[in-house]
């Protein structure tokens, strides 16, 4: 594959925010979206201990120093209206079906794609040998990493960081780093197809396919594409979020961080390319463990499908 850089900004006018090339730490931009995922995690893990144990969230997040995360994640500052419930729920299913996927796979190689704050790689059991590849930007694998290594935490496989932009030539890095494609590998592409753009969101799952050995498994998110008038309320919807974060003092610009607008259904596009998959709703994974059901302004999250599957001899 050759390197390749985006150029579909303009698809997404009134998008600021966004640009060909932009980088971010894990206090900025959409850096900031992986802390605000750690602190969901945290604040999940210390509510609901039973359904969620992510213990390296609330230090992470304390040592980004953004100082609401701070508080949200440690339980100093309960979340009342700065983070929706739903936010919470989530991030229990969320991290509930992802860990399960991988302690399902059992293939010797993974690769977390926007890895962000995700600790699997240190909290979760894996089987003697397994190679576990993060990619996600420079930023915040460093930080990651210097981080959990101050907190004595010691990865539980063979870790290794791919420092990378995923919207340029990152199977040349995973390939520098050991990854083998002739070995099944399990892939996720966990919260974060919706901070690429479409096109970026294509070439991801074109590469990922590419570098499947037989076997291989994929786990992900499905967004529906958007109705009319649902753009704007999810609009609304974080700005009301941002707002109340600024008067904490935390500058940021949730709606401006993502990419809208039409792009492919991922189950669509990964079954034409043989991949045979299942899925869950979140309206379902959230009814399944007995959660409580969304509200009103919440419907389109629960329309969110978790999907996971395989790709069988081709
Ligand atoms: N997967 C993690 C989780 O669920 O906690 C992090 C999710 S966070 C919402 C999105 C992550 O994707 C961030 O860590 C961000 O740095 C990463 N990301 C987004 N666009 C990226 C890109 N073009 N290249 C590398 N990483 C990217």
């Amino acid at each position: 594959m050759t390197a390749s850089r985006v150029t579909g900004i303009g698809q997404n006018p009134g998008m600021a925010s966004r640009r060909e090339g932009d980088t971010w730490d894990l206090a900025s931009s959409v850096g900031a979206t992986a802390t605000m995922a750690a602190a969901a995690r945290a604040i999940a893990t210390r509510s609901d201990p039973a359904r969620i144990d992510d213990r390296f969230a609330e230090p992470l997040v304390r040592a980004v120093g953004v100082d609401l995360l701070t508080r949200l994640a440690s339980g100093e500052t309960p979340p009342g209206d700065l983070v929706e419930q739903v936010w919470i729920d989530v991030a229990k299913v969320r991290t509930g079906f992802y860990d399960a996927f991988f302690r399902e796979s059992a293939v010797p190689q993974v690769v977390i794609l926007g890895a962000g704050l995700d600790s699997r790689a240190y909290r979760l059991p894996w089987p003697a040998g397994t190679v576990v590849y993060e990619v996600d930007r420079p930023e915040v694998l460093e930080f990651k990493t210097r981080t959990l290594a101050e907190l004595g935490a010691e990865p539980a496989a063979d870790r290794r960081v791919v420092p990378a932009d995923l919207r340029e030539d990152w199977p040349a890095a995973l390939r520098d780093a050991g990854f083998d494609p002739s070995r099944p590998t399990a892939w996720s592409a966990e919260g974060l197809l919706g901070y690429l753009p479409p096109e970026a969101q294509d070439r991801l799952l074109d590469v990922i396919t590419g570098l499947s050995a037989e076997g291989s498994r994929l786990a992900t998110e499905n967004r529906p594409n958007p109705r009319p008038g649902d753009e704007a309320r999810t609009k609304a919807g974080l700005d009301r979020i941002s707002g109340r974060w600024r008067e904490q003092r935390f500058d940021t610009d949730m709606a401006k961080l993502r990419y809208y607008g039409e792009r492919h259904d991922v189950e669509t596009y990964l079954a034409a390319r043989g991949w045979v998959l299942t899925a869950s709703t979140v309206r379902e994974l959230l009814a399944a463990h007995g959660l409580a059901p969304l509200g009103d302004d919440d419907l389109r999250t629960g329309d969110v499908r978790y999907v996971s599957g395989v790709l069988p001899r081709r």
